[in-house]
């Protein structure tokens, strides 16, 4: 009973990490491949054991409507894609897996979330870090108040992109990657913000900045730095760059003592620790678990119809923060926001 998925983009992500672990799911196996790249297909067609006529351009991806050996659609392209093709997936009556982040804006997402209740089809946002055992752990932790009460919390993702352009590199392209590092990189800090206060805040205040003459920032951010109030009156800090020295960090801060976890988000590697009353290191079980353990949950509920634990209103909500964050970086004032993330004005 295992759930065959058509692979749309053939990119780093897909190639590299989510094909080669499909293996390690309980149920979920690569049907269909589709690519802009006839090499490719071929390539990774015999690899994975994909029958000739299970191999897609983006041209003839629609077939696959026909196709009984394809339940499921994983979109791994460029992130201003992923609206256009989940809702052609889920035209095509098919249950869809998307990247994260899941769209460049919350319109798009609400049009991706009608389309697929329209079709009756399943919607899951590939935050995978909600299935890897440290950032669980860490959610466990904190409604057990390990810390004490949480009152300020602090995440960082950083890294510095070689030379670029955005004719050469979909990230640094706004049509592809919106205002760049935060879509990409800083939603980890911005879920971990979420998940780890189990809080919506009910303001934001944010500063982004753009260098001049730099051709990796010609249409991008290059840092995007934001602070949230929540109405336990805990505070966070989250800044995300593409220029600065690499890091993965967050950090919770409570009454009692603090949470560090460096890389807090990674593939692998993470490492986790308290610090102050109870001060340990976690080792709850090996991230890249993560990978299949998002396929299953997505199979089992494909198949038994147990709820999704990061659905396509996960995703709207998380796009609603995000331009909550442009908006007041625009304004240059504080953004009031409604528990759903919608700006209050
Ligand atoms: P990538 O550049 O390695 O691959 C993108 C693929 O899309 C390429 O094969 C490219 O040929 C194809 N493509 C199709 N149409 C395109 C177009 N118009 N312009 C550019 N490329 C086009 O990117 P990636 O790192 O694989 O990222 C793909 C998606 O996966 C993004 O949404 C990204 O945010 C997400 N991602 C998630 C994680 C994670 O940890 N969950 C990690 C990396 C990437």
């Amino acid at each position: 009973d295992s759930v065959g998925f058509a692979i749309v983009g053939l990119g780093g992500y897909a190639l590299n990490q989510m094909m080669p672990r499909f293996p390690q799911a309980k149920r979920a196996h690569v049907a269909a491949i589709v690519s802009g790249n006839p090499e490719k297909l071929r390539q990774v067609g015999d690899a994975y054991g994909v029958p000739a006529d299970a191999r897609h351009s983006y041209e003839t991806f629609d077939r696959i409507a026909a196709d009984k050996r394809i339940e499921a659609v994983y979109v791994v392209l460029p992130t201003g894609l992923h609206a256009e093709w989940v809702i052609r997936a889920f035209a095509a009556g098919k249950h869809v897996l998307c990247e994260k982040p899941m769209a460049l804006s919350s319109a798009d997402c609400e049009r991706m979330i009608a389309a697929g209740k329209r079709a009756g089809r399943k919607l899951m946002i590939a935050y995978r870090s909600h299935f890897e055992p440290y950032n669980v752990e860490a959610m466990r932790l904190m409604r057990q108040k390990a810390v004490g009460t949480i009152r300020l919390l602090r995440t960082e993702q950083s890294y510095r992109m070689g030379p670029t352009r955005p004719s050469e590199n979909w990230r640094t392209s706004r049509a592809l990657a919106g205002g760049g590092p935060l879509e990409d990189y800083g939603i980890y800090g911005l879920q971990s913000a979420l998940y780890l206060t189990g809080e919506m805040p009910e303001s934001i205040s944010a500063t982004t900045f753009r260098p001049a003459g730099d051709p990796r920032f010609a249409e991008i951010l290059a840092h995007v730095s934001s602070q949230w109030r929540f109405p336990s009156g805990a505070v966070a800090q989250l800044v995300t760059s593409y220029d600065s020295a690499g890091i993965n960090f967050a950090e919770v801060r409570g009454t009692e003592g603090v949470l560090k976890m460096d890389p807090a988000t990674s593939y692998s590697g993470q490492k986790m620790w308290t610090e102050g009353r109870d001060a340990r290191a976690f080792s709850p079980g090996d991230p890249e678990v993560q990978f299949a353990g998002q396929l299953d949950h997505f199979t089992d509920a494909i198949r038994t119809g147990s709820p999704i634990r990061t659905p396509g209103e996960m995703g709207l909500r998380d796009l609603r923060l995000m331009e909550a964050i442009y908006a007041s970086a625009e304004r240059g004032q504080t953004v009031r926001l409604a528990p759903d993330g919608r700006m209050r004005g």
